[in-house]
């Protein structure tokens, strides 16, 4: 993630169930602990463009990898560049690993809230959407709105040309024009 963005990461993937893996553990809680699954799956290091989070080890498809810890905040701090949209509209200005967590219009992981848990929307989850190979980078669609778009340069083969919303292409698109 470049130094320099301005705007919250902003996620449109949800789901309405928790994922079976969760759904019989009960309440999990946000405290990290040794045995936490989450430091054997993830580590940050450095990209091109700064730090990433990287999978330590190969993770199959639907997992949730872990819960995105962080400061909530009511509204966007001066430095906005990490932060994420709940789902009761605050933001959450993550902590490390996932504070790292890059953009691709090629995501292999999405961040999601339980919408029909209205305890949990101020929770936010990432889990994967396909297979991750072991030192692959774990990579989100940051959706961000238009007038928060900067050029983007992820290198998928459906790269939008912006870190942008896809349904707010269409306007900056015409604002570049
Ligand atoms: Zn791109």
């Amino acid at each position: 993630m470049p130094d320099s963005q301005p705007a919250p990461a902003r996620h449109d993937k949800r789901s309405s169930r928790p994922p079976a893996a969760l759904r019989d553990r009960g309440s999990v809680t946000t405290r990290r602990r040794r045995s936490d699954p989450l430091l054997n799956r993830v580590l940050v290091a450095s990209t091109s463009i700064g730090r990433g989070v990287f999978a330590r080890r190969r993770l199959s498809a639907g997992l949730v990898v872990g819960e995105i810890c962080g400061r909530v905040l009511d509204s966007h701090p001066e430095d906005a560049q990490y932060c994420m949209e709940l789902g009761s509209g605050r933001i959450l200005e993550p902590a490390a690993p996932f504070r790292f967590l890059n953009h691709s219009c090629d995501p292999n992981c999405e961040l999601f809230y339980w919408e029909d848990d209205p305890g949990q929307e101020d929770r936010l989850w990432l889990q994967t959407i396909c297979p991750i190979d072991a030192g692959q980078e774990l990579l989100i669609d940051y959706c961000w709105p238009a007038d928060a778009a900067i050029p983007c340069r992820c290198g998928a083969v459906n790269c939008r040309g912006w870190v942008v919303d896809p349904e707010e292409l269409h306007l900056v698109s015409k604002a570049a024009q």
